[in-house]
C-alpha cells in the first residue's frame, strides 16, 4: 500500500466538497451555486496555507464539469472528474503564480482563453498565490476578468489577500478559508493514519495538530515524517523528539514552580532533564507553551485553549492561588531565556527560575510595578505590601536555594563551574546505517538542532546510508519524501551549515553533503569554523555572576 514516492498530502488530498476537512461555510455556498447553476467567473480563496484553498478549487473545477454531478458534487469517477484528479485535464489549467508571476505568462493566458473548453463545458483556471503577480500581470489578468469569454472561470487562491489590487478582488467572489480546528485536524489524521496502516498515539496527533497551527497539509506532511522515521509508530514521544518539542511532564512541572515561586522544584526539574540529556531549548519553548495555557485560563478565554488536556487541567490548578502578575513574571522570565550556542548548560532555565521567583523589583524581567519610590510618595500607606512576601520566598544570599531541598542547592553551583561538553552524556542514537562512530556522533550532534522545519538528527536517522564521495557526504534516503525533506532543510542555510559543522567536527575533513534518493539532490558548499566552548564558560560565569548580584540587591532590602 503506501507508495513510497507518494506525499500523504497528495494521496488524501480531497476529492469532494463533502470531503473538506472544517470549510462547512465555504464548501456548502459553492456547493449551493454550482448545483443552481449560479457560476461567478472569477473566485477569490483567500485563507492561510494548508486549509484546502487549492483543493476546493480543483473540487470546483471537477464539479463544473463533471458529466454526472449531483447537488453540487462531483461523481469522482466520469472521464472528466479523473482527468483532474490525475493532473491531466486540458480544461484545467493550474498556474503558481509564485513562479509564473510575469506578464508573458498572463499574455500567454489570455491568447489560451480564447479556445473553447475540450472535453468539459467550462475552462477553468486554477492561480495560486496570485499575489505574487507582478504589477503589470495583474493589469493582464484584470483586462480578462473584465471581459471573460463565457467558458472561462477564474480560481484565484492567496494567502495574503491584502496584497491583491482592489480592482481583482472587486470583480471575484470572495472566499475565506479559516485556519481548521484542532480537533478536525486530529479526526483526518486519525483516519489516514488508519487507512495507512500507523500505530498511532492520540496525544501525538494533538501535538501534530497544535503545530501545525490548522494546517492540514502541514499535518500530514509531519504524520508522514513522523511515521517514516519511526517505522510507522507514530508516538507523542517520537512527535516531540522530531519536531523539537520538550516532554510535557517536565514543562508541567517546571510551569508550576514558576506559578508558585518554588526556586528548588524548579531547579530540580531543570537539572533532572539536563541529566538525563533532554533538550532544554525544548524544555524552554513547552514550558512557554504551558505558561501560555496558564495566562490563557488566568484571562479567562481558555476557550481558545488547544493545549493537552493535562496541561489545561494542571495550569487551571496552579492558577487556582496565583496573580495574574506572577504569570506575568514566569512567562517573561522563561521566554526571555536566551541560550548561547549550545543548549546544553542548564544555567539559563536556572536563571530563569530565578528570575521568576524573585521579586519584581528585582528581576529582570520588565517589572509589572512602577518604581517602588514613586510609588511609595503616591501611597504612603501601602508600599511595603508587595516586599514582605519576596523576603519570605526568596531567601537572603543564593535565590536558588530553599530550606525545603537542599540537595539541589549543589547541582546548579557544579553546573556554573563545568558545564556539560557536547561529547558527554546524550541521549542513545538509534542508528540505521551500518554502525559508525563518526556518523553516530553527527547524529548525536544534530539531535537538538533545529532546521528550518525539522530536528536535524532524527531527520537524518532515516538515511538509509551513507558515504563519502569525493569531498561529498551522500546521505540515501529510501522514501523520497526524507530526502526531499533533508534536501529542503540542506537548502537552507542554517540548516546547511550546522549540518557541515556536524559533520566536520566528526569526520575531521570538510564535506558538502547532499540528500539522494533516485534523482534528488541537492548541493551544499563552504562551513564556518566551529565555535569553541570557552565563550561559552565565560558567557556562564558572567551571567553567573549576575544572578549573585539580584540575590544581594534582594538581601538588602
Ligand atoms: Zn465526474
Amino acid at each position: 500500500m503506501s507508495a513510497a514516492s507518494q506525499v500523504l498530502y497528495r494521496k488524501w488530498r480531497s476529492g469532494a466538497f463533502r470531503d473538506l476537512v472544517g470549510q462547512d461555510h465555504v464548501t456548502h455556498t459553492l456547493r449551493r451555486a454550482v448545483a443552481e447553476g449560479k457560476i461567478s467567473h472569477a473566485y477569490l480563496f483567500t485563507g492561510p496555507r494548508g486549509t484546502g484553498k487549492t483543493s476546493s478549487a480543483r473540487i470546483l473545477a471537477k464539479a463544473l464539469n463533471c458529466l454526472n454531478p449531483s447537488d453540487g458534487e462531483p461523481d469522482e469517477i466520469c472521464s472528466n472528474c479523473v482527468a483532474v484528479t490525475e493532473g491531466r485535464n486540458l480544461d484545467v489549467i493550474e498556474i503558481d503564480a509564485a513562479s509564473n508571476n510575469g506578464i508573458d505568462n498572463i499574455r500567454d493566458l489570455r491568447d489560451k482563453v480564447q479556445f473553447t473548453p475540450g472535453t468539459g463545458q467550462y475552462k477553468v483556471y486554477i492561480i495560486d498565490e496570485v499575489h505574487m503577480l507582478s504589477g503589470p500581470a495583474f493589469n493582464a489578468l484584470l483586462k480578462t476578468l473584465e471581459e471573460p469569454p463565457q467558458h472561462a472561470i477564474f480560481v484565484m487562491a492567496t494567502t495574503e489577500s491584502d496584497k491583491v489590487p482592489a480592482t481583482i478582488i472587486s470583480r471575484c467572489q470572495r472566499y475565506d478559508f479559516r485556519r481548521i480546528a484542532n480537533q478536525d485536524v486530529v479526526d483526518r489524521l486519525k483516519h489516514v493514519a488508519d487507512a495507512e496502516g500507523f500505530t498511532c498515539e492520540e496525544d501525538a496527533l494533538q501535538v501534530i495538530a497544535r503545530v501545525a497551527w490548522g494546517s492540514l497539509r502541514d499535518a500530514l506532511n509531519l504524520l508522514e515524517q513522523i511515521a517514516i522515521s519511526y517505522q510507522g509508530n507514530v508516538t507523542a514521544e517520537a512527535a516531540q523528539e522530531l519536531l523539537g518539542l520538550g516532554d510535557t511532564g517536565a514543562s508541567i512541572k517546571l510551569a508550576e514552580a514558576l506559578l508558585s515561586r518554588n526556586a528548588a522544584a524548579g531547579l530540580a526539574t531543570v537539572n533532572e532533564q539536563a541529566a538525563a540529556g533532554r533538550d532544554l531549548k525544548a524544555l524552554q519553548s513547552s514550558t512557554i507553551e504551558t505558561l501560555r495555557a496558564a495566562l490563557l485560563i488566568k484571562t479567562g478565554v481558555d476557550d481558545a485553549l488547544s493545549h493537552p488536556a493535562e496541561v489545561v487541567e494542571a495550569m487551571r490548578e496552579a492558577t487556582k492561588s496565583v496573580d495574574l502578575d506572577q504569570v506575568l513574571r514566569s512567562l517573561s522570565a522563561i521566554s526571555e531565556t536566551k541560550f548561547r550556542d549550545d543548549s546544553s548548560s542548564p544555567l539559563p532555565l536556572e536563571l530563569a527560575v530565578a528570575r521568576a521567583v524573585s521579586a519584581p523589583r528585582v528581576a529582570a524581567a520588565p517589572a509589572p510595578v512602577a518604581p517602588p519610590a514613586a510609588a511609595s510618595t503616591r501611597q504612603p500607606a501601602r508600599p511595603p505590601a508587595p516586599r514582605p512576601t519576596q523576603s519570605q520566598q526568596a531567601p537572603p544570599r543564593q535565590a536558588p536555594a530553599t530550606p525545603a531541598a537542599p540537595a539541589t542547592q549543589q547541582q546548579p553551583a557544579a553546573s556554573y563551574s563545568a558545564p556539560p561538553a557536547e561529547t558527554s552524556p546524550a541521549p542513545p542514537a538509534r542508528p540505521k546505517t551500518p554502525s559508525d562512530d563518526r556518523w553516530d556522533q553527527v547524529i548525536r550532534a544534530l539531535n537538538r538542532t533545529k532546521g528550518k522545519k525539522f530536528v536535524l538528527g532524527p531527520l537524518m536517522r532515516g538515511a538509509s546510508s551513507h558515504e563519502v564521495v569525493g569531498d561529498e557526504l551522500i546521505l540515501q534516503f529510501t522514501h523520497n519524501s526524507n530526502a526531499e525533506r533533508m534536501a529542503e532543510e540542506l537548502g537552507d542555510p542554517r540548516g546547511r551549515i550546522a549540518v557541515e559543522d556536524a559533520v566536520e567536527a566528526a569526520f575531521g575533513v570538510k564535506l558538502g553533503v547532499k540528500a539522494q534518493h533516485g534523482a534528488t539532490d541537492s548541493s551544499g558548499d563552504g562551513g564556518t569554523p566551529k565555535a569553541t566552548d570557552s565563550p561559552l564558560v565565560r558567557a556562564a560565569m558572567a551571567m553567573g555572576a549576575r544572578i549573585i548580584e539580584d540575590s544581594n540587591a534582594d538581601t538588602s532590602q
